[in-house]
C-alpha cells in the first residue's frame, strides 16, 4: 500500500525501537548515577538537550525557531502553510532528582512522528511542529510551566525573563548564557495541539490500560493557613487551659483530607508542609503555618472545597480559642480541554486496538496552558507504579510506543494528508 495516500497513511506506526533509543540518548544528557536525569532549566545540561533535538529535527526536515523565552519550535512544512499548524510537544527540563519520561516522552513522542511521516513520504496540508518549552518544571526558576505561560498570555515575558534562581541568575541571563534568547514576537496561532505525557500517576496502570482520554485538568487553589494560639511550657500548664496550634492544625489536617474524600473520585486535598513554632520538645505550640492544596475538575466543586475549608477554619477556632488565618496563594482554574480532540484521541486509541479509559490530569502541564489560546488535548501512557519526578520513574516501551501511534494518528487526522508522493 502507498504509504502517502490518506487510506495509506492510516496503515503508518511509529517505530517504537527508534523512540525509546532516542528517550535513552536524551536521558545520557544530566544521567544521574541511580538512573534518573538532573537537566535543569537554562542551565548547560539543558542546553545540550535543546542542542540534540534541535540537531534530530533539522535532520528530519524540520525548521527551527525559538521565541524570546526560549520555546524551540521545530516545523515540518505542509501543503499549505497559511494554516496554523498542528503542534504537539512537552519539555526536557527535568526535576533535580527527575526520571527520564516527564515531558522527554512528549517532545521525543512528536519527533518520533515527523520522522515516520518523513520515511513515508507522507505530507500534510497543515504544517507540522514539535515545541520544547522552557521551564516546566519550575525548579530553578518559578513559576512552572514558564514557556508555555509566556506562550499562552498567562504572564508576560517581561516578568518571566525577570525571575531569578536561588543564586540570583535571572532567566534572561540564563537564557543568553545558553544561547536560547530567541525572537520577541506575538505567539503564532496553532490549529491543534496534542500532548503526551506518561501518568505520573498509578489509575491507568491499576485498570490495566493503555492509553489515557484525558477530558480535563483539575483546577487548583493553594493556601497559606496560619494558626496563632500561645506557647507555654509543657510542663506546668494543665490540659484544659491550653491553646495549642499543632493540636489545632492536626484536626484541621484531618479535615482537609475529609473535604477531597467526600468528593471521590477526583477532589484531591492535601497538606503538604507544616512549620511548628518554637518546635521545641517541651513548649505547647504556639503557632503553626502549614499549606493546603485543593484540587478539583470543576470550578463549582472547587469553590465549594474552598468554602468547606474556611467553615472547618472557623469551627475549629471558635472551639479552642485560636485564631485562624486562611490566605489563598494561587489559584489555577480547571481546564477542560477541546472536546473534539479528546474524542479524537479516543477514538484513534479504539481504532489502533488499545485499551483506554478517561481520565483527568491532576498535575499542570504545558497543555493547560496551550489550551487557553488553542483547541488542546492529551494523551496518558502509564508510568510504573505510577511515581515520577523521581529518578526510579520508569514506563513500558510498548506502552510509550501505543501512546506515540495515537499521537501519529491525531495529527494527520488534525492536519489532513495531502498528497501522494513518491515515497
Ligand atoms: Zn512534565
Amino acid at each position: 500500500m502507498d504509504l502517502s495516500t490518506p487510506a495509506g497513511a492510516a496503515a503508518l506506526r511509529i517505530d517504537g525501537a527508534r523512540l525509546w533509543q532516542s528517550l535513552m540518548e536524551l536521558a545520557r544528557i544530566g544521567a544521574t548515577p541511580k538512573g534518573g536525569v538532573c537537566r535543569l532549566a537554562l542551565t548547560d545540561l539543558d542546553r545540550q538537550g535543546r542542542d540534540l533535538f534541535v540537531q534530530w529535527a533539522r535532520a528530519a526536515g524540520c525548521s527551527i525557531r525559538v521565541d524570546a523565552i526560549g520555546n524551540i519550535f521545530a516545523r515540518r512544512a505542509g501543503m499549505d502553510d497559511s494554516l496554523p499548524p498542528v503542534t504537539t510537544g512537552s519539555h526536557i527540563d527535568t526535576q533535580p532528582t527527575g526520571g527520564k519520561f516527564d515531558g522527554n516522552y512528549g517532545v521525543l513522542a512528536g519527533l518520533e512522528v515527523l520522522r515516520t511521516l518523513g520515511d513515508a513520504g507522507v505530507r500534510t496540508r497543515a504544517p507540522l511542529e514539535v515545541a520544547v518549552w522552557t521551564n516546566e518544571e519550575g525548579s530553578r526558576f518559578v513559576p512552572v510551566m514558564m514557556g508555555s505561560g509566556v506562550f499562552a498570555g498567562a504572564f508576560t515575558l517581561a516578568h518571566a525573563l525577570a525571575q531569578r534562581d536561588a543564586q540570583g541568575t535571572s532567566v534572561a541571563e540564563a537564557l543568553a548564557a545558553i544561547g536560547y534568547a530567541g525572537e520577541d514576537g506575538p505567539a503564532h496561532a496553532i490549529g491543534a495541539y496534542f500532548e503526551a505525557h506518561i501518568e505520573q500517576g498509578p489509575v491507568l496502570e491499576q485498570h490495566g490500560c493503555v492509553i489515557g482520554v484525558v477530558s480535563a485538568a483539575l483546577g487548583q487553589r493553594w493556601y497559606d493557613v496560619t494558626v496563632q494560639g500561645m506557647e507555654a511550657h509543657a510542663g506546668p500548664t494543665p490540659m484544659p487551659l491550653r491553646r495549642d496550634a499543632l493540636l489545632a492544625a492536626s484536626a484541621l489536617v484531618a479535615e482537609v483530607n475529609r473535604i477531597a474524600m467526600e468528593r471521590l473520585p477526583h477532589a484531591r486535598a492535601t497538606v503538604g508542609s507544616l512549620e511548628v513554632f518554637p518546635n521545641s520538645r517541651n513548649v505547647i505550640p504556639g503557632r503553626v503555618r502549614f499549606s493546603v492544596d485543593l484540587r478539583a475538575p470543576g470550578d463549582e466543586q472547587l469553590l465549594e472545597m474552598d468554602t468547606a475549608l474556611r467553615a472547618a477554619c472557623e469551627r475549629v477556632a471558635a472551639e479552642r480559642g485560636l485564631a485562624i488565618d486562611v490566605q489563598q496563594v494561587v489559584y489555577f482554574p480547571p481546564q477542560p480541554f477541546t472536546p473534539h480532540l479528546v474524542e479524537a484521541v479516543r477514538t484513534h486509541a479504539a481504532g489502533l486496538g488499545y485499551s483506554a479509559m478517561d481520565v483527568v490530569s491532576g498535575a499542570g502541564h504545558d497543555a493547560v496552558y496551550v489550551a487557553r489560546m488553542a483547541p488542546a488535548a492529551m494523551i496518558f501512557v502509564p508510568c510504573a507504579g505510577g511515581v515520577s519526578h523521581n529518578e526510579i520513574e520508569d514506563a513500558e516501551p510498548a506502552h510509550l510506543e501505543a501512546g506515540c501511534n495515537v499521537l501519529l494518528r491525531a495529527m494527520l487526522a488534525a492536519a489532513g494528508v495531502a498528497q501522494e508522493s513518491a515515497a
